[in-house]
Parts: C-alpha cells; sequence; structure tokens
C-alpha cells in the first residue's frame, strides 16, 4: 500500500546532489524539487556539518491525499514525499511544500548520517543496513524527539515552520498550564501517541532545540548533535547532554522546563481570565471535530476515541448526543436540510493509492450511499439548493475546483465541471459558499501573498483578494444571512489560533474567543434565526465541543486590519533558487540500488558444531526488488559443509528462496554428534493482493520443495526424504487495530490452504485447512476472539499436530505457507495421541487492557507501553482414517502480556507470560511459557 506502482512508468533526475525518482506526468514538480533541492543542500549540509558520501534517493509520489514524507538512512539515504500541500493543522504554513517537506526530511538525513571515531570504523567495515547499524549510526538510536525536534528547528530557519506557528504555541501553553511531561516520559513516547496531544515528540522536540538556542547560544544546537557521533553504545543520552551542557540529561530536560514554564506563564496569565465563556457540551476524549451544524440547533460531528470504530454523532444545544453512524476513516462532513449529510472519507483505489472519496447518508432511512470512486476530493461544500456541490480536487501537487451535480454522482456518473485549476505551488483550502450563490470565499495559497482569503465570482471564475496579512485564515464560512464571515485565523501576537468575525465590507476582522487552547474547528447554524456558534476547541485532554454565544457589537481594540503586512517570502530558498543545468531524465534503473550496502556476520556453536555465515540484504530505491543472502560454511565431525539461503522477492508478487542447511543433533547424555540433516530446499509463490477500504483479499499459489538427508555419524548410513508440495492459499481480512487497543479489535481473518504431494514424495495426497477468526468489540478496549480451525487430509499426508502454545510453519512451506501441520492446543504437549489426518480446534479468548504506561528509566533505557490480559479456552480432537473421532481435549488458560520499550522508544517488543492447563485427566499438563513477538 502507498508504494510506488511497478506498473507504471518512472524516471530518474540527477542533480550534484540527488537522485530524483518521480512518474512523467509530475516532471514539473521534480524540476521544481530538483532546484530547490541544491539550495537547500547549500544550506544544510554546512550548518550541520556533514555531507553524505553518496548521492541521497528521493522518491515523489501521488500514492495519496495526505501530506507527509518520511526519511531513513538505512540501507542508503532516502526519502519520499507525497505530493499534496496541507491546508490546515500546525503543518499548514506559509513555506511552499516542496521546500517545507524538502527540508525537514533532508535534515533528518543529514543528522541520522552523521558518524566519526569508533562509530565511523564499525561503519566502514559493516557498512549501512545490518544488525551492526546499531553501533554505527549513533543519531538513529536516540529518542524520537531529538530528532523531530532538529528537523523542525531546520524547517523554521526560514523565519515560518512549526518553531513559529501560533497552533505549536497554543499546545505548549496548554502543556505548561497542565503539567509538563517529564524527560522519560517524552523519551518513551515515540510515534505511538499514547497520550494527548498525539505527535507530542514533534511539539517537545521543536521547542527543546529553540531552548538550546536561547539558552547556549545557536552553536549549541549543532554541538549537541555532533557530540554523539562517536557514540558506539546506543542510547546514551545522558553522556550525550553531560559532553555538551555539564547536566544530566534529566537536569537538562528540567532546565528545559523551567525555560517553557517562564516563557509561558505571561500568556497564561493574560489569557486565563478573558478566555470566552464558552459552555462545553462534548468532553469525549479525544478526537471531535468536522463540525457541521443542523436546522434545528444541534451540530453533527466526527467522534474518536482511538480504542473503538469512530462514530459520526449528534449533539443539541442542551447537549443531548446521539450516534447517527459508525464509520472510519472520515475526514469531513458537511450538512444540508434537505439532502442529508455529504461525507468526505479516504478510500483505497488502485489497489495501492489512498484518496478521499464522497459519500451520501440519509440521516432517517440510516442509507449510506457512495458517491464518487477514486475521485480524490478532500474537500466539499453544498450549493444551497442541495442540487450541486463545490469539491477540491487534489492530484500531483495540484488543485483543481470542481462543479459535481448530486443528481448525477447518485446515478453513479462522475462528470465535473472544472470551475478553477491552480498552478503548481498554489494550494486550495477550505470554502464557503455566498448564500445568493454567486460568490465562494476560500482560504488560498499564493507564493507571493502566501495564505489568504480570496473570493470567487462564480460567474466570471475571477478571484479576488480579500485579506493581505500573515493570519494565515483558514476555514471561511458565511453567516446565514451572507452579510458576514466567520473564519480562523492566528492572532497578530504569534501566539494565539482564534475565531474571527468579519462584516462583509468592512476592513478589519474581529475575534471572538479568546483561547488559552485554541480553536480547532468551527459551525454556525444555518437558520438566522439562531446566532450561536458551535467551537471544537483544543483542550489538555483533547479536543472539545462548546456553545459559544458570541458579543460582536463593539468593535474591539483586538481588531483585526484585513491589509496588514504580508509574511516576508525572500527569506524561502525557493525564490533564490539557482538555474541549475541539468540532464535529461533517465528510465528509471532498479540495479544502481539494489547492490549490498551491508552484511551482518553470524556464529554460532555446540559441541563439535560451528556454523559461521554472513548476512547480506539489498532493496532497489522504489521497492520494486528485494533479495537477501546468507551465505554459511558450518564444520562438523571433521567435515566443511557449505550452504546458506538465497531469497527473491519482486514486487510482493512472486517470491523465490533457496537454502542448503545443516541442522546437527547431539546425544543428550554425551553431547557427541549423534547424526546431521543436510537438507535442501525450494519455494516458490506467486502471490496477489487485492486491497480495498473494507479489506483484503490475497490469493497465493505455491511450490515447495525438499530433500533432507540425515547423516548417521557412528553408522556410516545415510537416510533419505523428499517431498514436493503445491498448493493454493486465500486469504480475506478486515480486521481494525485501533492506535489505544490492545489487539485487532473487530472484524475477520479468513485463511484457506489446499495443497497436494506430488512427484516422488515420501507423503502422499490432498490436505485442506480452513481457519476463521472473529473479532468483536465489548467497548474499551475489551476484545472477544472466537476461533474455529479445521483440517482435513489423505491417508498418505504428513498427519496434523495439535498441542503446544504457538502455530509453526514447516520448513517445507516456509514463505509459501504450505505444508503446516503444528497447531497449538493450550494445556497440551504434542504427542501421538493428538496426531490425527483430520483435526478441529475450537477457540475462546477474552482479551482486556490492563494499563498505558510508556515510560522508564531515563539511564538504563528500558520501559513498558500497554500492559493487558487474556483468559482463553480451547478445544480440539483430532482422528485418522478408519479411527473413531477422539474426545475433545480442552484447556484453559491465561496470559500478561507487556509492550517492552527497549532503547527509549527505538524498538516496541510485546512479551508474553502464559500459563495454560489441559483439563483431560490422561494427556492434560500445566505449562507455563513466555513469548516474545518481534514488532514486523
Ligand atoms: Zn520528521
Amino acid at each position: 500500500m502507498l508504494q510506488p506502482d511497478v506498473t507504471q512508468d518512472w524516471l530518474t533526475l540527477n542533480t550534484p546532489h540527488f537522485q530524483i525518482h518521480y512518474q512523467p506526468e509530475h516532471h514539473a514538480f521534480a524540476l521544481d524539487m530538483a532546484s530547490l533541492a541544491e539550495g537547500v543542500h547549500a544550506r544544510l549540509s554546512p550548518w550541520l556539518k556533514w555531507t553524505p558520501k553518496a548521492k541521497t534517493q528521493i522518491v515523489i509520489n501521488d500514492s495519496v491525499d495526505d501530506s507527509n514524507g518520511a526519511a531513513t538512512p538505512l540501507p542508503y539515504n532516502r526519502f519520499f514525499i507525497y505530493m499534496n500541500a496541507p491546508v490546515d493543522g500546525e503543518l499548514m504554513d506559509q513555506t511552499g511544500w516542496i521546500e517545507q517537506v524538502f527540508t525537514h526530511e533532508y535534515t533528518h538525513l543529514l543528522h541520522h548520517d552523521q558518524v566519526s571515531g569508533t562509530a565511523e570504523n564499525v561503519r566502514d567495515i559493516f557498512g549501512r543496513g545490518g544488525m551492526m547499524s546499531l553501533f554505527a549510526f549513533p543519531e538513529l538510536f536516540a529518542p524520537h524527539w531529538s530528532s523531530e525536534g532538529i528537523a523542525i528547528y531546520a524547517e523554521s530557519m526560514n523565519g515560518f515552520g512549526r518553531n513559529y506557528n501560533a497552533t505549536y504555541e497554543a499546545k505548549m501553553r496548554q502543556e505548561v498550564y497542565a503539567g509538563l511531561r517529564s524527560y522519560s516520559a517524552e523519551s518513551y513516547e515515540g510515534y505511538n501517541n499514547s497520550r494527548w496531544p498525539f505527535g507530542q515528540v514533534y511539539l517537545y522536540g521543536a521547542y527543546f532545540y529553540q531552548f538550546i538556542e536561547d539558552t547556549y547560544g545557536k552553536d549549541k544546537v549543532v554541538e549537541y548533535i555532533t557530540n554523539y557521533n562517536a557514540n558506539v553504545i546506543p542510547w546514551r543520552m545522558d553522556q550525550r547532554a553531560k559532553r555538551t551542557f555539564g547536566l544530566s540529561a534529566e537536569n537538562l530536560w528540567k532546565q528545559f522546563q523551567a525555560y517553557l514554564t517562564q516563557r509561558f506563564e505571561p500568556q497564561i496569565t493574560k489569557l486565563l481570565p478573558q478566555q470566552s465563556p464558552a459552555q462545553a457540551l462534548v468532553t469525549d476524549p479525544y478526537l471531535n471535530q468536522f463540525l457541521t451544524a443542523t436546522a434545528n440547533d444541534a451540530v453533527i460531528f466526527y467522534h474518536n476515541d482511538m480504542i473503538t470504530q469512530p462514530e459520526i454523532r449528534q449533539v443539541t444545544a442542551q447537549g443531548e448526543q446521539t450516534v447517527l453512524l459508525k464509520l472510519d476513516k472520515v475526514i469531513g462532513l458537511e450538512w444540508h436540510d434537505q439532502q442529508g449529510l455529504l461525507i468526505q472519507r479516504s478510500e483505497v483505489f488502485d489497489n495501492t493509492r489512498v484518496g478521499s472519496d464522497l459519500y451520501l447518508f440519509n440521516v432517517q432511512t440510516q442509507k449510506l450511499q457512495r458517491l464518487t470512486h477514486g475521485a480524490r476530493l478532500p474537500r466539499a461544500v453544498w450549493m444551497h439548493n442541495g442540487e450541486k456541490l463545490l469539491a477540491v480536487q487534489v492530484s500531483g501537487g495540484q488543485t483543481q475546483l470542481l462543479e459535481l451535480s448530486l443528481a448525477d454522482l447518485k446515478a453513479g456518473l462522475f462528470n465535473p465541471k472544472i470551475l478553477v485549476e491552480l498552478k503548481l505551488g498554489e494550494a486550495l483550502g477550505d470554502l464557503s459558499v455566498a448564500p445568493n450563490g454567486q460568490t465562494i470565499i476560500a482560504s488560498v495559497k499564493r507564493p507571493k501573498t502566501g495564505w489568504q482569503l480570496e473570493a470567487l465570482n462564480l460567474t466570471t471564475l475571477q478571484w479576488q483578494a480579500l485579506t493581505q496579512n500573515a493570519q494565515k485564515p483558514r476555514q471561511p464560512k458565511f453567516s446565514a444571512d451572507g452579510l458576514s464571515l466567520y473564519y480562523i485565523g492566528d492572532a497578530e501576537n504569534g501566539h494565539q489560533v482564534e475565531l474571527y468575525y468579519l462584516a462583509m465590507g468592512s476592513e478589519t476582522a474581529q475575534p471572538v474567543t479568546q483561547s488559552l487552547g485554541y480553536v480547532v474547528d468551527f459551525a454556525l447554524n444555518p437558520s438566522p434565526k439562531f446566532q450561536d456558534v458551535w467551537l471544537t476547541q483544543y483542550s489538555r485532554t483533547g479536543q472539545q465541543i462548546a456553545l459559544l454565544k458570541p458579543q460582536i457589537t463593539t468593535p474591539s481594540n483586538y481588531a483585526v486590519s484585513l491589509t496588514g503586512d504580508l509574511p516576508n517570502f525572500n527569506r524561502l530558498i525557493a525564490n533564490h533558487a539557482p538555474a541549475l543545468a541539468l540532464e535529461s531524465p533517465q528510465p528509471y534503473q532498479p540495479l544502481d540500488t539494489l547492490k549490498p550496502v551491508g552484511w551482518t556476520p553470524f556464529w554460532s556453536a555446540a559441541n563439535d558444531y560451528t556454523a559461521l555465515g554472513a548476512l547480506l540484504t539489498g532493496q532497489d530505491v522504489l521497492g520494486f526488488h528485494r533479495w537477501a543472502a546468507m551465505p554459511t560454511l558450518t564444520f562438523l565431525d571433521n567435515q566443511t559443509l557449505g550452504g546458506g539461503s538465497l531469497s527473491y522477492d519482486f514486487y510482493n508478487r512472486l517470491m523465490l528462496s533457496a537454502s542448503q542447511t545443516a541442522l546437527p543433533r547431539f546425544s543428550s547424555r554425551t553431547n557427541r554428534l549423534v547424526n546431521y540433516d543436510a537438507a535442501t530446499r525450494f519455494q516458490m509463490l506467486a502471490h496477489y493482493p487485492k486491497n480495498t477500504t473494507e479489506g483484503t483479499l490475497e490469493m497465493g499459489l505455491g511450490l515447495a520443495q525438499e530433500t533432507v538427508d540425515t547423516h548417521w555419524v557412528d553408522y556410516n548410513l545415510v537416510q533419505s526424504s523428499q517431498n514436493q508440495l503445491v498448493g493454493g492459499t486465500l486469504q480475506w481480512n478486515n480486521v481494525h487495530l485501533y492506535p489505544h487497543g490492545i489487539s485487532v479489535t473487530d472484524g475477520y481473518q479468513l485463511n484457506l490452504t489446499l495443497e497436494n504431494y506430488v512427484g516422488a514424495s515420501d507423503h502422499q495426497g490432498v490436505a485442506g485447512i480452513a481457519e476463521l477468526a472473529g473479532y468483536f468489540d465489548l467497548g474499551k478496549g475489551k476484545v472477544l476472539k472466537l476461533a474455529g480451525l479445521l483440517g482435513q487430509g489423505d491417508d498418505g499426508i504428513k498427519p496434523f499436530q495439535l498441542g503446544g502454545n504457538l502455530d509453526s510453519l514447516s520448513a517445507l512451506g516456509q514463505t509459501t505457507q504450505l505444508g503446516k501441520r503444528e497447531f497449538y492446543l493450550r494445556g497440551y504437549n504434542a504427542s501421538s495421541a493428538l496426531q490425527g489426518t483430520w483435526m478441529e480446534r475450537g477457540t475462546l479468548e477474552l482479551r482486556f487492557p490492563l494499563t498505558q504506561i510508556y515510560d522508564g528509566g531515563s539511564v538504563f533505557p528500558i520501559g513498558v507501553g500497554k500492559v493487558y490480559g487474556k483468559v482463553f479456552a480451547d478445544s480440539g480432537r483430532v482422528s485418522s482414517q478408519g479411527q473413531a473421532m477422539s474426545d475433545f481435549y480442552t484447556g484453559v488458560g491465561f496470559e500478561l502480556s507487556a509492550e517492552a520499550l527497549i532503547g527509549f522508544d527505538s524498538v516496541l517488543l510485546p512479551l508474553t507470560l502464559g500459563v495454560a492447563q489441559g483439563l483431560d485427566k490422561n494427556l492434560g499438563d500445566q505449562q507455563v511459557y513466555v513469548q516474545l513477538s518481534l514488532p514486523l
């Protein structure tokens, strides 16, 4: 999902320091990035005192409507960016999107790639990407707030960016007011969004480097980075702080907290008594947004508590809440009194891409109708008659305004009339239609004026500027009579985000709120009867919905002039980017980035057995080809055996793997080698996933082959066995995992496998396995799992085996999932009594959350995330041809699990302690087990 599409053409543009990969239709965007990239490099590389040895790989991809990017130095310096500019929230910025996202991601690379001293020696020997990276990328193994902070610091060097963002000011003001997070809590938070505010590692990181600059000077910001470059033992944040500031990490953080308190206390003192007297109606954590008011004095909104399926709800002015619809992935709501509720929702399209589509929901009949497919319309509003819609379409970093007919959409037709096409570098945010239907007012971003309100005459299609200041006005909404307008904007002091009122024709706007947090969203009543304004306000516990009766009769001394100073755009690199003499783009060459760039040695030994080897891996920058090789030498009983494994994956569609291994067995009494298996295996899987918003269907066709020669050392005897399987798999899953959930919370998983031994196999016949699991949300994070497993095979198959606490894949099938024979039955050991060519098993589990910690040691970096429990019962039975069915064997037990956080927020490892008791008198067993599942 969201990966570059292998069926499309890709081009590569070379600049002195970068290779930019993109699709031909995005050539203009890539050219803009190429000239800007060298400008950003010229500014950041000397500042961070680092120049990467190889060219940085950049992938421009238009697979999602969102605005994002991500960077990694492994296995080589690379990042991708999504093309569409942010139009709201803290990413909404005066900097051009290409420059904003490029600067942020490239800073991550210049930072994470840095190395010196012993760490550099380790990198010189082992390269990049293997296990040894733990000792060769010191900057990568530090809490995320430290990396995000320096990237935001760099993105803000032009005077914009999140370090100058009024939304960030309001959020940090709330942190100071409600109590600042500790050093350890922030260091274990990572990207888990375990507590409100979400994304707080960005927030604290951004202010941390401001604190360093303000307290110790600009040079210390860079010194704090470079001082850590020779660090070989990962996560020594304490030493890093001591070396740069002569303080422990904890004490440095305490200084940081004191700095924040001193900086924000005056704002708090001033704002607290002035806060608008809004009446809070909805305080349920966490997200309550996309407000849209109805004519009967109620507001519809989207509620997401992060632990169950999100809901579209309604709340009345008296505070009565009703759930209208359970629906996830909603990104916008727009009510019309006759037509109903227009919903914008993120949908999967073209199998790998995600874009916004429109739905219509009738509240009375509860009918939800999908109106578009793959149309990419993240914003849409009703024309007042309800027969037409205006929608913003995004694609390839460009925006256009469309007019759509509801009748067409309902009939399944998408015949948009393009009203306006914006240029590359311009963006169209939220918009509002005047009640007379002749004008819209929108927040529009243009390179020379930044974000401003503009009016579009729908007859002449001419834009007219309405504001010219540094407020970043957004979410304009006409009042019901069309005589005034409300919008959200930054206050002139740069640290408040408030709701403003503008009488049409007036030269000034007045704030109607004063907030300790900030105004996230608002809605106006469509009927002139009600003057109330519905608000979503940011608070320390989440977003809250409140009802405000605005007092706007007297001009206030907070009035904002609509024609103030424009932001200073001269500091943007885009305005000084030198014209680059570029060669014409070349077709994309996967081989350029496919070569190995690092290796991991391994060694294992027991008695007279030693194995030595190396693991090498590679992948091209677009992710079309991946490979791994593990050459191994085994020294056994005076022999040297060569072998290892080799695997290749083409775009998650075709997997090939081959291996030659030696597995020794020793006498438990004398420790002498008894025998060893020399095994050769080959597997192939053709694979096709079909992704939709509702779930994923995966089909696979596989072939697996193995030959095992067992060498009996003392008898000079070799026993051979071989098996070949062909088969198919079909999997469906529509399960949901919510961010604060402890497991999959709702939905189903179905796995079907049919396989047949072929050729000169020791086993013969056909085997089929069917497994269905259902998950049921019991509320507050509790989940009921019901699962059933059936297996049936011919007489000659390798029999199914029940027992133990984990299902396991056989060495024969591995990547193909074929040949699986061992299935758990907790409370029983695998034994011949639980073997058969027929098996059935039922499982019932109740999973429940216990607590969420995300904190731990500040010097020794081990901590705990979520803690949860499970009680379960398994019941299974087996039989073979010609035999009666066995009794049901039932086991019960419980498990206690905790997410271990290792290296602050670097690695999350779920650890489980289980106890199971088999209830059968003869076969039942008491088992205590520890499981460790890797975060794959
Ligand atoms: Zn980042």
